[in-house]
């Protein structure tokens, strides 16, 4: 008996590309060492996922999955400070700096947060017109930890 598998293109295809930046932060409430003002060189594994490919064979180009999201990510975060919009206290100490670069999230800037940051915030605005969605954002924050949101996507944006 020979075992098919159902002809035609896979329903779901998906891509990723790495990219990276440096950023400070602290988190608020941590019991240890995390609440001081401190950072990392931040690695993001973006997957992106769509049902339809153009004639070259593509769901999007590499390159312009790049653009996208390097672009924001240097323009917002890289070599800025990441902070919890409570965070008064490093709010206003940050605010001394002359010049500085801070970004407020509406949560402590863990790598959880961040990475829920760019797939709810960032991740549908800059794809709004490609045809593809953010799957799966990882965010590394060191090479051996990293947090990972994911969200479920079915054929034809159900
Ligand atoms: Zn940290």
């Amino acid at each position: 008996m020979i075992l098919t598998a159902s002809s035609g293109p896979p329903e779901l295809l998906s891509l990723v590309r790495q990219l990276s930046f440096c950023a400070g932060h602290r988190l608020l409430g941590h019991e240890g060492k995390c609440a001081f003002f401190h950072g990392h060189n931040y690695r993001v594994d973006l997957e992106v996922t769509g049902s339809t490919v153009d004639s070259v064979g593509r769901i999007i180009d590499f390159s312009a999955l790049k653009g996208l999201f390097q672009g924001w990510l240097d323009e917002h975060w890289d070599h800025g400070f990441l902070l919890y919009e409570r965070d008064d206290n490093a709010l206003a100490a940050i605010r001394q700096i002359v010049p500085t670069k801070y970004f407020v999230l509406p949560y402590n800037p863990t790598a959880e947060n961040m990475a829920r940051y760019l797939l709810d915030k960032v991740a549908p605005e800059l794809l709004a017109d490609t045809g593809v969605v953010a799957s799966c954002i990882t965010v590394w924050e060191t090479d051996h930890s990293c947090a990972v949101a994911r969200r479920i996507v079915s054929p034809k944006g159900g």
